[in-house]
């Protein structure tokens, strides 16, 4: 009997290392080593997705290559202790859709120890509609708490508001009491930062030229998608003992910033790995989600589209016109 085949996009290149871009059918044969397969239900399009596949940044450094850093699915296979046919899990990053084949197609095989399990009131989408950016989101929220920033110090200030980390860090916040400073280069988007509870909207030009060493104290947190000369005046304008995760890169990878908010403020910086954090940390963050994300505003932050149109959305998502989170069902 012939295997059964799935659709995936496959990422290659040629001898001149030029990057091209097809959606196939593989069969599980063509998949990569692991102990765990899984037929994938939900996936979705982030950032470094949209990176990945117009070959703006070299996040796959395997050829071919599925791309797609992460997937809801149900286990088909299984010879990890952990796991079993049936079961629902969750997967972000591990060097999945950059080393190791992802999310794009219809089955995936992976490490057990990769694997967290569906938190039990969300489904596929609803995972999905988090998706890294989301799960990234609550990790930052999580290292501000364990900063001492409650609600209680002051406003917190999101980046790249209208964008995937933005929104979900913007629906978190409000829902955990925290005022929440959204800043967006998009003015269409005021409306629907509102509606994910933000107090306050700032035009993203406030914050993306070079900073002063200090700036007036404006809030006392800040979660950044954004980097770069944002990151820069969010540092500058957070109050003295505050605190700012910063997770992105959307305007550059660089940080022109001064030493200053730092050493006269005791301002702090607290970096945000969604890829390599270890597995305690994800069931945490995953934990939280099920129980602070609000499920009115994660249907209104996620967009469905269909697999067909992955490719188009990795453009757009690099281009800065993605509002949300887009979801892939299978
Ligand atoms: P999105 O594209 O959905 O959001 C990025 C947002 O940044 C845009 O919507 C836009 O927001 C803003 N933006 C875009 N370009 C610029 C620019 N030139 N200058 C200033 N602002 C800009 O991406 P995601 O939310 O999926 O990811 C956001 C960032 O977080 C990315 O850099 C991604 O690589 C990173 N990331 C990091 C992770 C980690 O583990 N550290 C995990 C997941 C994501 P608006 O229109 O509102 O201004």
């Amino acid at each position: 009997m012939p295997e059964e085949t799935f659709k995936a996009i496959l990422v290659s290149r040629d001898e001149d290392k030029k990057q091209s871009v097809t959606i196939t059918e593989l069969t599980e044969a063509d998949l990569m080593d692991g102990d765990v397969t899984v037929a994938i239900d939900a996936t979705t399009v982030n950032y470094k997705d949209g990176l990945a596949i117009t070959g703006r940044a070299p996040v796959v450094r395997r050829f071919p290559l599925i791309p797609g850093v992460d997937f809801a699915g149900t286990v088909t296979a299984s010879s990890h202790p952990e796991w079993k046919p049936g079961d629902h899990v969750v997967l972000n990053g591990w060097g999945v859709g950059e080393t190791h084949h992802g999310a794009y197609a219809g089955k995936a095989r992976v490490k057990g120890g990769w694997l967290v399990p569906l938190p039990q009131d969300l489904s596929a989408r609803d995972a999905m509609a988090v998706g890294t950016a989301g799960y990234t989101a609550m990790l930052a929220v999580m290292a501000l708490e364990r900063h001492g920033i409650t609600p209680e110090r002051g406003p917190v200030v999101v980046t790249g508001a209208a964008g995937g980390v933005g929104s979900v860090a913007v629906s978190l916040l409000s829902k955990l009491g925290y005022h929440v400073i959204a800043s967006t280069g998009r003015h269409a988007e005021h409306d629907y930062l509102r509606g994910l509870g933000a107090h306050e909207i700032i035009a993203r030009d406030e914050l993306s030229g070079p900073a002063k060493p200090l700036a007036k104290e404006r809030w006392a947190g800040g979660i950044d998608a954004v980097g770069s000369h944002t990151l820069a005046n969010v540092l500058s304008m957070t109050s003295y003992g505050g605190a700012v995760a910063a997770c992105g890169l959307a305007q550059g990878m660089d940080l022109p910033a001064s030493v200053a908010p730092f050493i006269l403020r005791g301002v702090s910086l607290l970096g945000i790995d969604s890829v390599m954090a270890p597995k305690e940390l994800r069931l945490e963050a995953w934990r939280r989600i099920g129980s602070d994300l609000d499920h009115a505003k994660l249907t209104a932050l996620s967009t469905t589209m269909p697999f067909e149109g992955i490719i188009n959305a990795a453009h757009d998502i690099v281009e800065g016109k993605v509002r949300g989170r887009l979801v892939v069902e299978m």
